[in-house]
């Protein structure tokens, strides 16, 4: 069996489960909330996992408020940060072409309901975004921006770490600004962008949410972090933690309006009895990331996908490969047959999974209901390219026998 759908989700493994057993059934599993034994180890352990997290990423624990997941997380970014900004409707938020559904559907759904105007924000050829577009669509209401770290389905590294970087320069005093010099030249040229309508006040009203689950645990987080952000969101089962685990990380000073009320848990900010089984795996699988072998085993898996780059690019009479070659997740490559070559997508996807290797169809949300990618849509214009790509997602065990095995499948089918 060959997994190639990591983007997705990844495989839990039996070390994990048993760690996780262990550390619950050591008196640990009562509810957080009860005053008893058993309660309180559970809220030591939710508040240690809290604190490494914290330190993982360089950010006050005060910070983190454990979620269900990234949906969630999302939409507390766009429901909850709109609804906190009811009074001044009608607002407006900016967005990437290519984000989450967790993401476009609030925002979607904000827009129906008259709650905002939305600003999209288009994609080149390769997948990626221009900051300069971004800081262009500013708009004295602008309230939030959103953008997303890296495609899920293209893996297509964004600069969101570089808007946030200016961002955060804007934010600052006058005097402050000017402390800021490696960046500055680039920086100089973001600022003459800015609509005269735009005070420094309106900008430092504005809200930026990075969707980063699928950097978090792929990149170091100095490499897509920036103290730019307000918020940002992160999920457990992409790094070999549970699914139903995710983090809401809001910077001190923003606020957002609840989506669950009743117990208080999270100090309010997340009410519902604490997922902890969620918690402690999402705490082992930050261990993991930790160890020395992780980067190693990264650099690998690298090479891997630059050969599979290689060999899919000697085909294309057939294929036009999706993901930018440098500026991209170093485990993801999303390629897409061309209209020409008469191949479906759908029926290469059946062949390999007729041969026990499983790749998917752009994101896991989309390819259940066989739509065509929103994301490579954005890139190509063409519903044909959209309808037919494939999302190969390594994970660090995957080997080159593997790739190899992929590569003649694809060689034999087209
Ligand atoms: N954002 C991105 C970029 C994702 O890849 C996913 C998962 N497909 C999500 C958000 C949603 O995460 P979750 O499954 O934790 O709700």
């Amino acid at each position: 069996m060959i997994y190639f759908d990591h983007n997705a989700t990844s495989p839990i493994s039996k070390i994990h489960l048993d760690e996780l057993y262990n550390i619950l059934n050591q008196r640990n599993f009562g509810n957080p909330s009860s005053p008893h034994l058993f309660g309180r180890n559970a809220s030591t352990i939710i508040e240690e996992t809290r604190r490494a997290l914290a330190d993982y990423l360089n950010v006050d624990r005060g910070e983190i408020i454990f979620t269900s997941g990234a949906t969630e997380s999302n939409n507390l970014a766009t429901k909850g940060v709109i609804e906190n900004y009811y009074k001044e409707k009608p607002l407006h938020v900016i967005s990437s072409q290519i984000e989450h559904p967790s993401i476009l559907e609030p925002l979607e759904f904000a827009k129906d309901s008259g709650y905002i105007t939305h600003s999209k924000i288009k994609v080149d050829t390769t997948g990626c975004l221009r900051i300069e577009d971004i800081i262009k669509e500013i708009r004295k209401n602008t309230k939030i921006i959103t953008i997303i770290a890296a495609s899920n389905e293209t893996g297509a590294l964004q600069d969101s770490k570089l808007f946030g970087d200016w961002l955060h320069y804007r934010k600052s005093k006058k005097d402050v600004r000017k402390k800021f010099i490696t960046d500055s030249q680039q920086f100089q040229i973001f600022d003459s962008l800015l609509l005269d309508e735009v005070s420094d006040e309106d900008i430092l009203n504005i809200h930026y949410h990075v969707d980063a689950v699928q950097v978090f645990g792929k990149l170091e987080p100095k490499l897509w972090l920036s103290q730019g952000m307000s918020s940002f969101s992160i999920s457990g089962h992409k790094i070999g933690a549970l699914s139903g685990i995710g983090v809401f990380f809001l910077k001190k000073g923003y606020k957002f309006s609840p989506c669950h009320l009743g117990g208080g848990q999270e100090k309010k900010k997340r009410s519902g009895t604490e997922n902890l089984a969620g918690i402690i795996s999402l705490g082992i699988s930050l261990r993991e990331l930790n160890k020395d072998n992780y980067f190693v085993k990264r650099k690998k898996i690298t090479l891997l996908v630059d050969s599979m780059f290689e060999e899919i690019k000697k085909l294309d009479k057939y294929i036009v490969i999706n993901t930018p070659k440098n500026k991209r997740l170093y485990n993801t490559l999303n390629f897409s047959f061309k209209e020409d070559s008469k191949i479906y997508g759908e029926d290469f996807l059946l062949n390999l999974d007729m041969n026990s290797i499983y790749a998917s169809s752009g994101s896991a949300c989309s390819s259940s209901a066989n739509l065509p990618s929103h994301v490579i849509m954005a890139q190509h214009n063409s519903k044909y390219l959209a309808r037919n790509a494939i999302r190969v997602s390594l994970g660090m065990d995957n080997t080159s026998d593997e790739v190899h095995a992929f590569l003649r499948n694809l060689s034999s089918f087209i």
